[in-house]
């Protein structure tokens, strides 16, 4: 099966009980059971739900692995998998990191005695270094945001192995039509669902899935235990949204390309981050080990008032947090996504007052540039 092909036809496209070719949205907690413990699979649906298995049934596909989960936001999903792991466990993160897994690391698993490190994953030096007798994993995002720096999973996945640690792939800027970190060696892959996946700025939602059956038992333990599942009318949301995924990434990288060339050739942007850009420290790595660059963007256009200046001038850029809709995001990352991350860290990594990012959509590229070409006026 292709991969446009698996996003319509994969996990369970037709519901088994009645052949309704939408998965049905199971509305409902409980399930008759004939006899005591005599039930059809369904028990109680924070265990388990046909329509949020459908979707677990389809990510696991996607992504190729053994078991998918879903949960209420792509936050509860990462916080499920770190549930896995002990006090006195340690996980190596990459340090650009997605500002809330930044926060729920560094202020909420630390109570629970879970110690991280920060580093640079782009350089596989930086993480070899950091790995201590109770590290027990690696937390990759790649792309990063808003730098978008490339780590090379396959690399570090090896790294992992040699010491006996756990490869976890945040996927969410690639989504698996482009980047299928199991395949490069990952264990775990998480996504923010409330982005590609979903596609449409409608629903909150989280995924992971895991690439051995002791993975899928520890996950599904976490998750039935804390409880942080993803409702049935959510994930027939999610269902849906992932049948178009890749027409939209296609169509999107399309638009990406010309904006990243009216960006690198506009006086009034000083730096264009974009891993399909020749010039970027790992484009050879991001073309390797994905088939897409993506449609983010992040530009510096100086100074935080020369940004707010863009966003006061952008008809068709809506200024909003998130990323991976059908319409086009603008963002500042250091006083929005990633503001919870101390400014001096922020600097240290260069996330400046003047960077903007986009999520480019899916309008037409002409007025998404004419758009961008009057704002920098
Ligand atoms: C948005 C995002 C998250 C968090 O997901 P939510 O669905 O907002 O909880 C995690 N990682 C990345 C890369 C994200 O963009």
């Amino acid at each position: 099966m292709k991969r446009k092909t698996r996003l319509i036809h994969g996990g369970i496209p037709t519901d088994p009980q009645t052949g309704a070719v939408s998965f049905p949205i199971y509305q409902v907690s409980t399930y008759k059971q004939e006899s005591v413990g005599n039930f059809k699979g369904y028990e109680y649906s924070r265990t388990g739900n046909p329509t949020r298995h459908a979707l677990e049934e389809l990510i696991k596909d996607l992504e190729g692995g053994y078991a998918g989960f879903a949960f209420g936001s792509g936050m509860a999903a990462m916080t499920a998998v770190m549930m896995m792991f002990n006090s006195g466990d340690h996980v190596i993160l990459t340090d650009d990191v997605y500002g809330g897994s930044f926060r729920v690391m560094t202020k909420v698993l630390n109570r629970m005695g879970i110690d991280t490190t920060f580093v640079d994953t782009s350089n596989l030096d930086n993480i070899a270094s950091e790995i201590r007798p109770n590290t027990k994993a690696i937390h990759l995002e790649t792309p990063t945001n808003p730098l978008m720096k490339i780590t090379d999973i396959a690399g570090v996945a090896k790294l992992a192995k040699e010491h006996g640690l756990l490869t976890i792939v945040d996927n969410t800027f690639s989504t698996p039509f482009w980047q299928n970190p199991i395949e490069l060696g990952a264990d775990i892959v998480l996504h923010s669902a409330t982005k590609y996946l979903g596609g449409h700025s409608d629903v909150v939602a989280g995924l992971a899935v895991v690439n051995s059956e002791k993975l899928a038992e520890e996950l599904h333990f976490v998750q039935n235990s804390t409880g942080g599942v993803l409702g049935p009318q959510d994930s027939w949301l999610l269902i849906r949204g992932i049948k178009t995924l890749g027409i939209r990434m296609e169509e999107m990288e399309g638009n990406t390309n010309a904006i990243v060339d009216f960006l690198v050739n506009h006086s009034g942007v000083k730096k264009v981050f974009y891993p399909g850009l020749e010039d970027h420290p790992n484009h050879s790595l991001a073309k390797k080990q994905a088939r897409g660059f993506g449609g983010m963007i992040s530009f510096d256009v100086g100074s935080g008032e020369k940004a707010d200046e863009l966003l006061s001038k952008l008809k068709y850029f809506t200024l909003a947090e998130s990323l991976g809709a059908v319409e086009s995001l603008i963002s500042v990352p250091a006083r929005m996504t990633h503001a919870s991350i101390p400014a001096e860290r922020r600097a240290e990594l260069g996330i400046t007052e003047g960077l903007v990012r986009i999520s480019v959509g899916l309008e037409d590229v002409e007025d998404l540039i004419e758009d961008l070409k009057n704002a920098l006026e």
